[in-house]
């Protein structure tokens, strides 16, 4: 196949253009490098069925252009992360709204099955052991930075619905929750990055709020393989599938997962939501995914447990120091 994958040095693209590749497809990629690096693509950099176009999914032509002529369409390329959200809000409403718009009509136009890529973040508040995806949507005002993410992210949803019953465009959502592994930076709020850097450096991790939310972490690796058989789905086509592992940690508890796996010394700093993301920002109390769906569609099971997850990004960092010290 010829694949067109946008966000492909982000976190969970270089993973699936990774597998693109190994399972031998043409992979041709598109980044910003605003969140995304170059260095996600080190394993398949010189690859002679990759190619990366360094530009936005916000020029249309440039969108349109890398279309043409490809098979499947992933569109991972988004505004992620929660102190993104909050200092480009701007931005980020137009990266994810326009530029998904962009994208959705492109695909259409050239007859190429999409996959775009959605997050737990639609359900917002609701706080029901096993969220379904046709479960209700309980969100703050659209004037804070995280509903605003949770609002763009549903106008691309209704899109893409859209275009599949009323133009007939193939093209399939994937709601993913908490997806964490190797590559996955903090730098732009996610929590496992986070605390695993600031236990390897000896430093006391940062505990948002009560530490008492709960979240369930899914890696990357059982993720990416399911993406492939959702696009080739004819049953998937206009629905959207969540995509999550089910074992469920409270943020307090993580934080001392993390710090008996790194030996940290240096214990919990409990931080308030105003100190860590500013004015009017809420939290999610609890997000667990129901994803039979998904199970049903394509067999997909979250099968690697959290010690695992926490063990991968161990790994990783200390592995990125070690080349940095080398480089240096
Ligand atoms: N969090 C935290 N310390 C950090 C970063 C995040 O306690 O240094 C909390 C955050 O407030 C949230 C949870 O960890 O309750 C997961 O945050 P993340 O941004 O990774 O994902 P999301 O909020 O989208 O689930």
């Amino acid at each position: 196949m010829r694949v067109f994958v946008t966000g492909a040095a982000g976190f969970i693209g270089s993973h699936l253009t990774e597998e693109l590749l190994a399972a031998g497809h043409q992979v041709t990629g598109l980044d910003d490098l605003s969140t995304g690096r170059l260095g996600n693509l080190r394993a398949v950099a010189g690859h002679p069925s990759f190619r990366l176009v360094e530009g936005s999914i916000l020029d249309a032509a440039t969108v349109m252009e890398l279309t043409a002529g490809a098979d499947w369409v992933f569109h991972l390329a988004a505004a992620v992360g929660a102190f993104v959200i909050r200092d480009r809000t701007l931005d980020s409403l137009r990266t994810n709204i326009r530029g998904t718009e962009n994208v959705v009509e492109a695909a259409y136009r050239h007859g190429a099955r999409l996959l775009v890529a959605s997050t737990s973040e639609i359900y917002g508040k609701n706080t029901k052991v096993g969220l379904r995806e046709d479960d209700d949507r309980v969100i703050g005002s659209p004037l804070k930075s995280r509903w605003s993410y949770s609002a763009a992210k549903a106008i691309d949803e209704s899109l893409v619905e859209a275009y599949v019953r009323e133009l007939g465009l193939s093209g399939v959502i994937v709601r993913f929750f908490n997806t964490v592994g190797p590559r996955q930076t903090g730098r732009y709020g996610m929590v496992i990055p986070r605390f695993v850097r600031q236990g390897l450096a000896g430093q006391p991790l940062t505990v948002f709020g009560t530490g008492r939310q709960v979240r369930c972490f899914c890696h990357v690796h059982d993720v990416v393989p399911a993406l492939t058989r959702l696009i080739a789905s004819d049953r998937a086509s206009g629905l959207a599938v969540n995509l999550g592992s089910t074992e469920q940690v409270t943020i307090e508890g993580l934080a001392g997962r993390v710090i008996a796996a790194t030996g940290s010394g240096a214990g919990i700093e409990r931080t308030s939501y105003l100190e860590a993301y500013g004015s009017g920002y809420e939290d999610m109390q609890r997000r667990v995914p129901d994803c039979t769906l998904a199970g049903d569609l394509v067999g997909f099971r979250a099968t690697r447990s959290l010690d695992e997850i926490l063990q991968a990004v161990i790994e990783d960092q200390l592995a990125g120091r070690t080349a940095a010290a080398a480089a240096s």
